[in-house]
């Protein structure tokens, strides 16, 4: 049946939208209109502002909102017309503005990765930001903010990726909106201070800080060089009566050091002493001390001559009247280092250019590891290792002969065939040395990583593997040159040392530096170190961090950065070497096949060196 002027309502509302501030007033008119007429209503459910509603007509209602609360944010507000044939609806979207509060800003836990979660309403959304000390925290890899965005508030975490304890402290976060800003702290601690007793020499640490009065400077430096003059008396001491080896073997009271230049990073001794107050954030060893460390010698190799089952190693003798010094080369770690002439060494020549380094007045202590380390010395022999050709012990100085290499060694090397290198001429650039290439970069390292193989297929771990023990000669020919902290290990799993020791942190992996457990796989860390060294022509690990700070990172799990010029494969061959477990760290071989591997893809050019 069809009767007439009897139809669903029709029904209209005076907005879609109505954005208000929290605590204002507003108000909506509905009207509906039809046959028959219409009853109007705002039904209210579920709504927290406190309402008015005033009949215009029956067909037209208004709803006043007084006291408009934040709850209501988003609410659809309804109005339903109805009539005898049925219901129509409209609706108003309400927006309520309010300023930002900080719901919850909760204290980070103890954790490596870790946060500080917070919760913000506010709407419109705030703009966050973060404080630490009263500085903006610009977002990094180690510290950024991660949300989640919902209808008025924002929930989320301040990221930080293994955080040391130079991240304790308060942290500030800022919420900000059109109608106002909030603020809340809280204090974040993540670890406690390590290694307070680790500093050598904490006076003169602090030299940079600005210090008023003078009484107090005079003080301050007397009593810094009075513990400076002890401290090398100290050392003179345990250099005189303890017991280690002289050439190049840095192992009980081990010393490798820096230059002043923190950028250079090549070892070396000022006149064979090293006072530890000269060592600060550049170099490449930290002084833990200057007591002697005991060391877990290998029976095995202590055996030398005297067991069964390895035959007596015999050490080439040469005479001294066979050995012509020509000049310096360099200053190692116990001695000069010379080029010299050496005659009668070659059957097939008369004469030949050898390196010698040389230790000046030996104790019996330092005779016995002269002896002992030639030893090991005469047992190494791979075309990645330097060749050595025997001692010189008849008379002073004690002397050992090594081929020479021509470009010495690969941490100088790689800085002058860097992008800043230049030759410079009467102090004026003239031509830069040649820039090492892709593929003379993974020839380098492929061949250190032959050397390598080799040491580990004689049981030896090298712990002190960096590019300035490394060697260049012709055609780009590298050598592992130098077996300072070298040990056999032929029967033990690795090799320990306790006690104190100045140790090359930079290439070292967490669990040498806090436990100083040196194994193959320690090394194959200084390899990964390497790599970064010869993609970045020779920068020194870490340089932006003083010693203390780069242990922390380490040991709190950061690795090196990859190189600008350097590709992901070989990155990837770097974070492989830097697994945290020594056991997940990639093997010698393997990362041999891979860099022969990218090899092949990259087509080598030798024409750098004669
Ligand atoms: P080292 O005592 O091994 O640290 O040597 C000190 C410096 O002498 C090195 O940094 C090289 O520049 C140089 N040197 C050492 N051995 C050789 C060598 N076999 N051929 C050429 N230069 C060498």
């Amino acid at each position: 049946m069809n009767i007439s002027n009897c139809d669903l309502p029709d029904i209209s509302v005076s907005h879609s939208n109505l954005t208000v501030v929290e605590g204002d007033r507003v108000t909506a008119i509905c009207n509906g209109s039809g046959s028959p007429l219409p009853e109007v209503d705002w039904p209210v459910n579920g709504l927290h502002s406190v309402t008015a509603q005033e009949n215009n007509t029956v067909h037209s209602i208004k709803i006043t909102l007084v006291n408009v609360s934040r709850d209501d944010n988003n609410f659809l507000l309804t109005c339903t017309a109805t009539n005898i044939v049925g219901m129509t609806n409209a609706s108003v979207q309400l927006t309520v503005h309010f300023p930002p509060t900080i719901v919850k800003l909760k204290e980070p836990e103890r954790r490596h990765d870790t946060c500080i979660e917070f919760t913000v309403r506010g709407s419109p959304h705030p703009t966050l930001r973060w404080f630490y000390k009263d500085k903006e925290i610009s977002h990094t890899e180690y510290v950024r903010p991660d949300m989640d965005i919902y209808q008025d508030y924002v929930e989320g975490c301040l990221t930080f990726k293994n955080p040391t304890h130079h991240n304790n402290g308060n942290y500030t976060l800022e919420a900000t909106n059109y109608l106002g800003a909030a603020s809340s702290t809280v204090y974040g601690h993540f670890l406690d201070k390590p290694f307070d007793d680790w500093s050598p020499c904490p006076p003169l640490y602090q030299t940079h800080k600005p210090v008023e009065d003078t009484f107090g400077v005079s003080i301050a430096v007397g009593l810094a060089g009075f513990a400076c003059v002890m401290l090398v008396v100290l050392f003179l001491l345990i250099n005189k009566y303890g017991r280690r080896s002289k050439f190049g073997m840095k192992g009980p009271v081990a010393v490798i050091s820096g230059e002043e230049d923190s950028a250079s990073p090549l070892h070396h001794v000022n006149h064979g002493i090293i006072s530890p107050c000269t060592l600060d954030a550049g170099q490449d060893a930290v002084v833990i001390g200057m007591t002697r460390i005991p060391v877990i010698e290998n029976p095995q190799y202590f055996r030398h001559g005297h067991n069964c089952n390895k035959p007596t190693t015999y050490v080439q003798h040469i005479k001294r009247r066979d050995i012509i010094l020509k000049r310096e080369l360099g200053e190692g770690a116990f001695g000069k280092v010379f080029l010299a002439e050496c005659y009668n060494l070659s059957p097939t020549k008369d004469k030949m250019l050898v390196a010698v380094k040389t230790l000046k007045d030996p104790t019996l202590a330092a005779r016995k590891d002269f002896q002992r380390e030639a030893e090991l010395l005469t047992n190494l022999q791979h075309e990645h290792i330097v060749k050595f050709y025997g001692v010189c012990v008849d008379g002073d100085p004690l002397i050992m002969v090594f081929e020479y290499m021509k470009h010495g060694d690969l941490n100088k090397f790689l800085r002058a065939h860097g992008p800043d290198a230049m030759i410079l001429v009467d102090g004026q650039p003239l031509q830069t040395n040649g820039e090492l290439g892709l593929s003379q970069m993974l020839h380098i390292a492929s061949q250190i990583a032959a050397g390598m193989i080799y040491l580990a297929s004689q049981h030896f771990v090298h712990r002190d593997l960096a590019t300035r023990n490394c060697l260049v000669g012709n055609g780009l020919l590298v050598k592992i040159g130098d077996f300072g902290m070298s040990r056999d290990i032929y029967s033990t799993d690795y090799y320990r040392v306790g006690g104190h020791t100045m140790l090359p942190i930079r290439w070292m992996p967490p669990e040498s530096i806090m436990y100083r457990k040196f194994t193959t796989e320690s090394d194959v860390w200084s390899f990964g170190v390497i790599l970064w060294e010869i993609f970045t022509y020779g920068k020194q690990p870490w340089f932006q961090l003083a010693n203390n700070e780069v242990i922390e990172c380490i040991t709190q799990g950061r690795v090196l950065e990859r190189p600008r010029l350097c590709p992901k494969e070989v990155y990837d061959i770097m974070l492989g070497c830097w697994q945290r477990e020594p056991q997940q760290r990639l093997n010698i071989k393997d990362i041999q096949k891979m860099l022969f591997t990218l090899m092949k893809a990259t087509p080598v050019y030798l024409d750098i060196l004669g």
